[in-house]
């Protein structure tokens, strides 16, 4: 018997939809991960790990409260924005819950119900259409699994085979490759630093304290000259004042910021996208966790109505996403003009005084 829903990836999106589908689906999700395993670190998604307020307004809407075991010391509540076109620099006040992604995404995992079929190490490779939906290939241990599927959620994040395949166009999608590195440190940074230096990149990079660690990170164009330019980030932080030990790891991914509305994929009569897959995303900050849980919301609701017509009713219920993208995308218009983003800094509107020496 097919399935009614295969979701493929199993991040804040693929988990939510699942633990929201009703009990009449026979619903499968499927990830190349095992987020039910506790396992080695390095299978944790390249993220900041910061669970900004918008995500946290709609894990409140939904009943839900983060576990302590989910979060890393320190939990941060200030941003040192450092912009070195303009040699300024600027403290705000922002209240960000710092988490171990790997421990978020199994925990959203083990709040799906029994009644939905998990494949974790399940590698989605291929799909073919049939009359009635999709028949979709993925990959477990060494051997090539098939299943027939109603209706296919590609929920497997910026890099998405499954809507390259359905979209190919989306290819042309506006995408970075980000770079993180996490160092030993023994310096105290009770802040998110968010740098701008347009020679660097376009769009930002930052540092992020996590349990005794620091990641230095940077959103990059996708070019032969990103390593280039991540070295050129490090060795301005160095002579800014930071120190970093020895390196622990290096991880990279792509992330996309979606310029327009043509850059947001929802899907087809068979098909959905949700999360980064389907574009959802901060074109400002890359804040990405609210949206993959919102845009899991909007489906499962517009699927719980049934699978007729709900591709119009998951449209529907995506306006509001859809105009926030638009709105972040002007505020990012002003955010990345170093003129403008100067003339702000200087304003010091919406800035806070900090009372210590220590930072
Ligand atoms: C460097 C970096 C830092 C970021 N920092 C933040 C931050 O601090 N806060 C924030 O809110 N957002 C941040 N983002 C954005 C955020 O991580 C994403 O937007 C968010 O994780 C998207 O959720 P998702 O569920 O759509 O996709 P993902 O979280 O990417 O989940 C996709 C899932 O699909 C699985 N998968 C992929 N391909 C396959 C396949 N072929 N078969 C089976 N499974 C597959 C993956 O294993 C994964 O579990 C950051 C992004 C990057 C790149």
């Amino acid at each position: 018997m097919p399935y009614d829903i295969a979701i493929i990836g199993a991040g804040p999106a693929g988990a939510t939809l699942a633990r929201l589908l009703d009990k009449q689906y026979k619903v499968l999700l499927l990830d190349k991960r095992d987020l039910m395993e506790p396992e080695e670190e390095e299978r944790s998604k390249c993220c900041g790990g910061l669970l900004a307020p918008d995500a946290q307004e709609v894990l409140g809407k939904m009943g839900l409260a983060v576990p302590t075991d989910v979060l890393v010391d320190p939990q941060l509540f200030l941003v040192r924005t450092i912009d070195f076109d303009n040699n300024l620099e600027r403290f705000y006040q922002r209240f960000y819950f710092n988490m171990n992604r790997k421990r978020f995404d199994e925990w959203l995992v083990s709040l799906i119900p029994p009644h939905v079929d998990m494949g974790m190490k399940c590698r989605f490779t291929t799909l073919s259409e049939r009359s009635e939906g999709y028949e979709i290939a993925f990959i477990h241990g060494n051997r090539i699994y098939t299943e027939k599927v109603r209706v296919l959620v590609a929920a497997n994040g910026a890099w998405s085979n499954a809507r390259r395949q359905i979209f190919p166009e989306s290819e042309k999608n506006r995408r970075y490759i980000s770079i993180q590195e996490w160092y030993e440190t023994s310096d105290s940074i009770p802040y998110y630093g968010a740098i701008f230096d347009s020679v660097v990149t376009d769009f930002y990079s930052w540092i992020i304290a996590k349990d005794g660690r620091m990641i230095i990170g940077s959103a990059l164009e996708p070019s032969k000259e990103a390593g280039i330019k991540f070295e050129r980030l490090k060795n301005e932080l160095r002579d800014f004042g930071y120190f970093f030990g020895n390196r622990i790891k290096r991880e990279g991914s792509y992330l996309l910021r979606p310029k327009s509305g043509s850059e947001i994929f929802t899907g087809n009569e068979h098909m959905a996208l949700i999360g980064e897959a389907a574009g959802f995303i901060s074109p400002s900050s890359a804040e990405g966790i609210s949206y993959a849980i919102r845009s899991a919301i909007a489906l499962a609701d517009s699927l719980n109505k049934g699978i007729e017509g709900f591709q119009y009713r998951y449209n529907k219920n995506l306006k509001a996403l859809k105009r926030n993208i638009m709105l972040k995308q002007l505020k990012s218009m002003a955010m990345y003009n170093k003129t403008l983003r100067a003339l702000i800094m200087k304003s010091g509107i919406l800035s806070t005084e900090i009372m210590t020496e220590t930072i």
